[in-house]
């Protein structure tokens, strides 16, 4: 519990001091150091600050420094008491056992991952908690923070995986996001993951958390790659300068995992010699504004005890919104208007200064003086990148091929067609195997039961609904190795930087392109993978034109449509076709939202190209199947509900037991909407389907299977029902997804709405326009 929370006269160990390291110098230097008792003198409701005794000294905090202090009480420890305790009488609970339980909570560390995007925060996750969150070769796959524990030589640690940042400026939802994680939650110990095969880059955000003046601890990761190209550092002399322990690990391979645990501990402990906060110099016009600012803010109390000053100080030079912000709220009132007002003077006549003497703004100077940090830590610590093997040479290589102006394209439109060639191939033989499995067991399910509703249920509804779509598993795995492969290796970013001008022309971010590539997969994580790109306006168009991105749901129909009308050399064609109509409506409908509706300009940003790597098996096995499992998931849930509603209101009718299908609940309904779809030549039992594929496109197929219908049209009729399939209304889960990304059901209505409409006119414009060619 918190040392806030205990009452007048209670008394408890104190189990550690939480904060940025100025705050709990201060705090220890009163004397609540971890073990030591503290009794409440004076704790009234409403009466600030609160009187407490610790080492024979009488003390006064402020409630909110005494929540940043932890305690373990009598009345709690008196809860929890050990199973062979004889007595239950709390008087007996020694002060021996509330220290026992003190040093026991104090082996809980609460541990933040931060680093660059693709540095291996989701490995070092992953290996040391045994969890299986998502890694890959891209920015923008961690998008929320992820928790798990972990336990090293008898510590616990709660980890938390954050959005990977390459700064803790204010430009980026990620950013915020770490930001507001480590102010607010105040891990014990910060892992500062690095990519050691790209050092200066990932020292830059390494500066800013010094800055902020936190416990941390450096992974220097990738360090096989380091070794394998013959870069050498001095990791002491590194780690002295930079004030903090810097451990080498290989998240691949689990090396230097337990030696960073060990370094954490340290650290925590203070019993690390590394470890030591550090000023970063910024050259004299620069401190000099930085400690004027320093001189306000040291008089709050409140702001003094969440941040380091000097951080504030520096980003309020940096003339940063956010913490312009927080710091004015805080001197919101009346009568620190003063305050306030003086605060800005000191700070715009630093920054003015800083301008007059070195020719640049603050933020620049910042930045330059950062760089420059770190050129000189790491030549003194004799950083040499070596020629042994190069990783970028050979991306560079490969690069030139494929991120080249002229072939870029067509070898990815190939990649593209190999990957659904095969995919369509490949999967064809398994696909046969559970088909026939299904029918063979409807089949034989059909004569050994007893005709009746529960056969036809079992029959018609579950086994021809679901098994419809359940033979397509093997199809979908194909396309998800092929995806993961493409993202683990780093081709993805290839993919998305030879679009990136396209990108340009659609008046979107050349990072929207990898949601849009997600997509592909599934909408849903697609429209929250949007949170990378930076403009507001981008991200919204991106989510938009998502849903033409055909999502494997969609696929299933597809294929079960093509393989009857198209069978043969062009049913990839046909496919590729439908996947190309997507990719072009979101071309146009991104091109006049850009220009018509949500006008405005983009800031431009770096595209980055991480080096190729060669996918491990095990992840790509692993994020293939957890795309299966989600699928199966599905399958065993909606379809099935779906499949069997669909086939209850096919049984049934007005009149109970429906003759026929035409006179059944689902017929009458597929008849009253048919003049709806009387221009694209669909039929009744297709409505339906289309009705019921709401809830997820797969049911469009399960429908299908139930309903039949397909037999009835020409081959044109079910190419504009392909492209309706695709255009129209997303999916239920994708729409409430756009909602929570935007924060207002507008949009999502906007997306439900537009999409169906334009589903609507362009496979009537097909169907209509072909019957005149033909
Ligand atoms: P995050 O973005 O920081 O979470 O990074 P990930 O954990 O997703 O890792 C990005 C990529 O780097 C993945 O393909 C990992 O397999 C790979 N990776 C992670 N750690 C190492 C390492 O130490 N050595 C090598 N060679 N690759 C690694
Ligand atoms: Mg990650």
């Amino acid at each position: 519990m918190k040392l806030s929370e205990l009452k007048t006269g209670e008394r408890g160990i104190i189990v550690k001091v939480t904060g940025h390291g100025g705050f709990r110098k201060r705090i220890v230097e009163m004397g609540f150091i971890k073990g030591k008792t503290v009794e409440v003198l004076l704790n009234a409701p409403l009466q600030d600050p609160v009187k407490y005794k610790v080492m024979g000294y009488e003390v006064s905090l402020r409630h909110q420094e005494a929540d940043m202090i932890e305690v373990v009480s009598k009345a709690e420890a008196g809860k929890q008491k050990p199973q062979d305790s004889e007595t239950t009488d709390s008087e007996v609970i020694t002060e021996r056992y509330l220290r026992s339980r003190a040093l026991k909570e104090r082996r809980h560390l609460n541990v933040a991952l931060v680093g660059n995007p693709n540095c291996g925060k989701t490995s070092l996750f992953n290996y040391a908690s045994g969890a299986h969150a998502r890694v890959g070769n891209y920015s923008g796959v961690t998008v929320d923070a992820t928790e798990a524990e972990a336990h090293f030589y008898g510590y616990d640690f709660s980890l938390t995986d954050l959005p990977g940042t390459y700064s803790l400026t204010c430009y980026s939802p990620e950013e915020l996001y770490v930001r507001k994680h480590l102010a607010e939650q105040m891990p014990d110990v910060v892992i500062n993951v690095i990519d050691a095969s790209n050092l200066e880059r990932n020292l830059y955000l390494t500066t800013q958390l010094v800055d902020m003046n936190i416990r941390m601890v450096c992974a220097l990761n990738m360090y096989d790659e380091f070794e394998r190209r013959g870069d050498t550092v001095d990791l002491k002399t590194l780690s002295t300068l930079f004030g903090m322990p810097m451990v080498p690990t290989s998240f691949k391979t689990g090396m230097g995992v337990k030696e960073l645990f060990k370094a954490v501990i340290q650290v925590y402990e203070n019993t690390q010699g590394a470890s030591r906060h550090i000023h970063i110099n910024y050259g004299h016009e620069i401190e000099d504004g930085i400690r004027e600012i320093q001189k306000f803010l040291k008089a709050d109390e409140h702001i003094r005890q969440r941040y380091s000053t000097r951080y504030l100080a520096i980003k309020l030079l940096e003339n940063d919104p956010n913490i312009t912000q927080y710091v004015g709220q805080h001197l919101a009132d009346e009568h620190r208007a003063h305050d306030r007002k003086q605060l800005l003077a000191v700070r715009n006549h630093a920054a003015a200064r800083v301008l007059e003497e070195t020719a640049s703004d603050s933020e620049t100077a910042i930045m330059d003086a950062k760089y420059g940090f770190i050129n000189g830590a790491l030549r003194e610590a004799g950083y040499q990148t070596g020629t042994k093997e190069n990783i970028y040479r050979t991306t560079h290589m490969i690069d030139r091929v494929l991120s080249n102006k002229f072939v870029g394209f067509p070898i990815f439109f190939l990649i593209l067609f190999v990957m659904f060639q095969t995919t369509f191939a490949l999967g064809q033989y398994p696909m046969d195997w559970i088909d026939a499995g299904v029918g063979w067991l409807g089949e034989w399910i059909g004569s050994t039961m007893a005709e009746g509703p529960l056969r036809s249920m079992l029959v018609d509804g579950v086994i021809g609904g679901v098994g419809s779509v359940i033979v397509f598993l093997p199809q979908i795995l194909i396309l998800y190795f092929f995806i993961s492969l493409m993202e683990d290796s780093g081709y993805m970013a290839r993919a998305a930087f030879i679009m990136d001008r396209l990108m340009h022309k659609m008046g979107l971010h050349g990072k929207s392109f990898i949601p849009l590539v997600m997509g592909f997969g599934c909408n849903v994580p697609a429209v929250m993978a949007t949170r990378t790109v930076e403009s507001r306006r981008s991200r919204l168009i991106t989510m938009l034109v998502l849903p033409f991105m055909s999502c494997s749901a969609r696929l299933p129909i597809y294929i079960m449509i093509t393989g009857i009308f198209f069978a043969g050399r062009y049913q990839s064609m046909v496919m590729i076709s439908l996947y190309a109509v997507g990719i072009l409506m979101s071309v146009i409908v991104s091109n006049i939202l850009s220009r018509f509706v949500l006008r405005g300009e983009d800031t431009p940003f770096v595209m980055e190209l991480p080096p190729y790597r060669w996918p491990t098996a095990k992840a790509i096995g692993r994020h293939t199947w957890e795309k299966g499992k989600e699928y199966l998931k599905k399958m065993g849930g909606i379809i099935l509900v779906a499949s069997i509603i669909v086939w209850a209101l096919g049984y049934f009718g007005p009149m109970g037991t429906a003759p026929s299908l035409a006179e059944s609940f689902i017929g009458r309904m597929g008849q009253a909407i048919e003049p709806l779809f009387a221009p694209q030549g669909f039929n009744w039992q297709l409505d339906v389907s289309l009705i019921a594929g709401v809830g997820a496109k797969e049911i469009v197929a399960s429908t299908i299977g139930v309903l039949g219908g397909l037999d009835a049209i020409t081959p044109l009729a079910a190419y504009a029902y392909l492209l309706f399939v695709l255009l129209y209304f997303p999916c239920i889960a994708t729409i409430v997804a756009i909602k929570n990304e935007t924060g207002t059901w507008r949009w999502a209505v906007i997306a439900a709405v537009y999409t169906t409409c334009v589903a609507w006119l362009v496979s009537a414009l097909v169907y209509q326009v072909g019957q005149l060619v033909s």
